[in-house]
């Protein structure tokens, strides 16, 4: 895949301009603030600001906010960081709701062309009258009001004379049309909730199918991208559009919406997710959001190339999550430092080595990329290396430590286990080795061969760490049973946590800095809970993957 991948919204621009239909192009980002983003939205906000980016446009964040039940400032704070983070920088910043005024305006004309009406049925009856794929819709008792009285009720209607639900303003089209949504469609309902834009200018909203439209023709939008599940509403999008007697004629375009296994993509799920404590917040580093991916360590690079690869089309199929890890590791391969942590440890007490005596050794800070330069590490008579590179009674094709086996220190020397201490449980506790100086790394030592090599940190002068170890949220079903939810999926095992050490180097590892631990993988310091002196860190992906692409 190349920066040029499959995108037929390119080819609809590219025509666009040619025939002269348009001669600029202007999208938008245009996120309901009810939750925080996630990598879905990521492959939106890629195709917007890229494309129109392409062709020397502009994209305007907007906040789809007319619902005000579910937003909250919060929300549009945290949206607009995770932009910015992703590396992208809007032309204009709009609320929907500083449109009101208009849409009202626009809702008052069609009832002046006769095509709205305010309709008294509840919710349950108009949606019972509408009909069904194979049935037409009924039209209502309240359909044929005059222009006067539609005129009174809807002025009513916003002075907040009526209770929620009382009454709704509908588009009046065709209640046997073949497309649902054109069966008159409500445009507006009352609702008496404070908004966090409009505070309590407001007791009537507009329905998003009509709204939506209007922000981007208020905006000059040319070209409205959206996902699939939008298609059946692109009529209704240009009858609002052209009723409403817009100046601007924005259309709507529709991409398959990105969709991962073994994790859930929806703010209503994910906010089920936070609001039961089955995770840690929003930014939990397992969850699917820009957040939790931030924290998690993923950068927004390895973000931005996995989705344009992901490519512009019609499909929404389900993308294998470790294609995204695919992405982390090439590009932290050449940037993060190699470094070593023992994340379950095992003391070994190198016995022929001078007590008190601590000796500085050259290590690689990443062996494929030399401009990263050297460090020194210390190494003395007592070293931690991980509690499973040792076995009493190794299997076959064992190549680490076992009584009597020698292996290679990385950037130090061999060590030969001669013995080992139990404590009163049966559990190894410590292990007693030699270690030949002659062996030492760089020293071009050839006079014999060790199968293993194992990581190390020094004990005298080790980092005590915490390691977050993660593994999908939800578990893999090939289908969800009569009456389950995702909740019923949630991988038990989805976290452990364990206590370790670090090279005494990476004391001062800044939140965010991300490294890589020899033999276990690529890990970030968390921002939230690492503590001077005691740094945490989170693992972003193993080193090796079992899927190729
Ligand atoms: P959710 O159902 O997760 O809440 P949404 O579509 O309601 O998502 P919006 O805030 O309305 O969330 O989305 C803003 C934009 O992001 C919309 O244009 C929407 O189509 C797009 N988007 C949302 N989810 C995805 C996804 N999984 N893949 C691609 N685009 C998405
Ligand atoms: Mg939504
Ligand atoms: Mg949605």
């Amino acid at each position: 895949p190349t920066a040029t991948n499959a995108n037929f919204i390119r080819t609809i621009i590219e025509g666009d301009l040619q025939a002269g239909k348009v001669n600029k192009v202007i999208t938008r980002f245009p996120p309901e603030p009810n939750g925080y983003l996630h990598i879905g939205h990521a492959k939106s906000i890629c195709i917007n600001f890229e494309i129109a980016d392409e062709f020397k446009g502009k994209t305007n964040l907007r906040f789809d906010d007319t619902n005000p039940l579910k937003e909250d400032t919060e929300y549009v704070e945290a949206i607009k960081e995770d932009v910015v983070w992703l590396g992208f920088e809007w032309d204009g910043l709009f609320f929907a709701s500083d449109y009101f005024e208009e849409m009202y305006k626009r809702a008052q004309l069609l009832i002046n062309k006769g095509l709205a009406y305010v309709d008294d049925q509840t919710a349950d009856q108009i949606r019972e009258a509408r009909g069904t794929l194979t049935e037409p819709g009924v039209n209502s008792p309240y359909r044929d009001r005059s222009v006067e009285e539609n005129t009174d009720l809807f002025g009513r209607m916003r002075a907040g004379e009526f209770g929620n639900g009382e009454k709704v303003l509908r588009a009046k089209i065709d209640m046997s049309s073949g497309n649902i949504n054109m069966r008159d469609p409500v445009i507006y309902r009352i609702s008496h909730t404070h908004h966090h834009n409009t505070g309590d200018a407001w007791c009537i909203y507009p329905m998003y199918a009509f709204a939506h439209p209007l922000e981007d023709a208020i905006e000059d939008v040319t070209h409205s991208i959206c996902t699939l599940e939008f298609e059946d509403q692109r009529p209704f999008y240009d009858w609002v559009i052209r009723e409403c007697e817009m100046p601007n004629v924005p259309h709507q375009y529709e991409f398959g919406r990105l969709n991962i296994t073994n994790t859930v993509m929806s703010k209503r799920k994910l906010k089920q997710l936070v609001d039961e404590n089955v995770v840690d917040g929003w930014d939990d580093p397992r969850m699917p959001t820009i957040s939790g991916l931030r924290r998690r360590g993923y950068t927004p690079e390895a973000i931005r190339s996995f989705v344009r690869d992901l490519g512009v089309n019609k499909g929404s199929g389900f993308v294998d999550s470790r294609m995204l890890d695919h992405y982390i590791r090439e590009d932290l391969k050449l940037k993060a430092m190699r470094t070593m942590g023992v994340v379950r440890p095992l003391k070994v007490v190198i016995t022929n080595y001078p007590e008190g005596q601590v000796e500085y050794l050259e290590a690689e800070n990443n062996a494929e990329n030399p401009e990263m330069g050297n460090r020194q590490i210390p190494f003395s008579r007592e070293i931690y290396i991980e509690q499973d590179d040792f076995m009493e009674n190794p299997p076959n094709k064992y190549f680490r430590l076992f009584p009597g086996n020698e292996v290679r220190l990385k950037h130090a020397y061999f060590i030969k286990c001669n013995d080992f201490v139990k404590d009163a449980n049966g559990n190894v506790v410590e292990i007693h080795c030699t270690y030949d100086v002659e062996t030492k790394s760089g020293s071009g030592f050839t006079g014999r061969k060790v199968k293993g090599t194992l990581h190390w940190v020094d004990a005298t002068n080790a980092v005590p760490a915490e390691f977050r170890l993660y593994e999908p949220l939800i578990l893999d079903v090939e289908e969800e049973a009569e009456g389950e939810s995702f909740l019923d999926h949630i991988n038990p095992n989805s976290i452990e946590i364990l206590e370790g050490f670090v090279e005494d180097n990476m004391k001062d590892a800044k939140a965010q800095d991300k490294f890589q631990f020899f033999r276990h993988g690529y890990f970030n310091v968390d921002p939230k809970n690492s503590v001077p002196g005691r740094p945490v860190f989170n693992l972003i992906v193993s080193l090796k993957s079992s899927f190729e692409l």
